[in-house]
């Protein structure tokens, strides 16, 4: 049967060799003639400074998602908070295309939103400042004018003060709120949503006014592989071990 997959939070990184181990391996089971489609909705690399910082394992990585959309199977990506520097180049190396960070698809003719997820975690004031600030039009156009070493100092001080940070925040202000939630469902008038970022695997039952609805969220790749598989009848959030 035809089948739809989705991933997130893999936080594809070279000293993470494991990880992109596993991601490979998932290609070479899951990518078959049944695939429709492969979406990737954010934070698919730790870190991104630019297209123009290309290492060993994001060229192979581009390699192999290309070796997928040249078989005709697409490939959607959509930018996570680690990630949302990727851009044109690396989209035409890779042969990904990248969507607007909120989206509505037509799943075996369900409408559903897909988006990395971070927009919801509404109770975390301190990131969704940085967000508003960094997802603007001027920031990255700034940040990517200045010299590559610049901006990786840049990224690796973000991290670091998002480590200490989230030390100190309660679990549920790193969460979706939801509110935030139900007024998603409701703006863009879906009844099924995925989304990424919190690494919280779960299927979420709502009610959006009397209407059920759905949010699944994925989960990340630490110390597993987590995937979605769509097809016309079910939804299945898969969970397998690293070898
Ligand atoms: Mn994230």
């Amino acid at each position: 049967m035809n089948k739809t997959l989705f991933i997130s939070d893999l936080h594809l990184t070279e000293s993470r060799p494991d990880i992109s181990k596993a991601f490979f391996d998932f290609l070479d089971n899951q990518v078959t003639s049944e695939l429709d489609a492969l979406y990737i909705l954010g934070d698919f690399f730790e870190v991104w400074v630019g297209d123009d910082y290309q290492t060993d394992l994001t060229l192979k990585i581009a390699q192999e998602l290309k070796a997928i959309t040249n078989k005709g199977i697409p490939v959607y990506f959509i930018h996570g908070n680690r990630d949302f520097l990727v851009s044109k180049k690396y989209a035409e190396l890779s042969g990904i295309s990248i969507l607007n960070e909120r989206t509505v698809i037509d799943l075996y003719g369900t409408p559903t939103l897909i988006l990395h997820g971070d927009e919801m975690c509404t109770q975390d004031i301190e990131y969704q400042k940085f967000r508003k600030k960094s997802r603007g039009w001027w920031w990255p156009k700034l940040m990517l004018a200045m010299p590559l070493f610049y901006r990786q100092s840049v990224a690796k001080k973000a991290r670091e003060r998002s480590k200490a940070s989230q030390m100190d925040k309660a679990p549920e202000v790193l969460d979706v709120t939801h509110d935030a939630v139900i007024d998603t469902f409701k703006k863009y008038q879906t009844h099924l949503m995925i989304h990424g970022h919190t690494h919280r695997p779960k299927v979420h039952e709502h009610d959006i006014d009397g209407t059920p609805a759905k949010r699944i969220v994925l989960g990340d790749w630490y110390t597993q592989g987590s995937y979605l598989v769509v097809t016309k009848d079910a939804q299945d959030l898969i969970f397998t071990d690293f070898e």
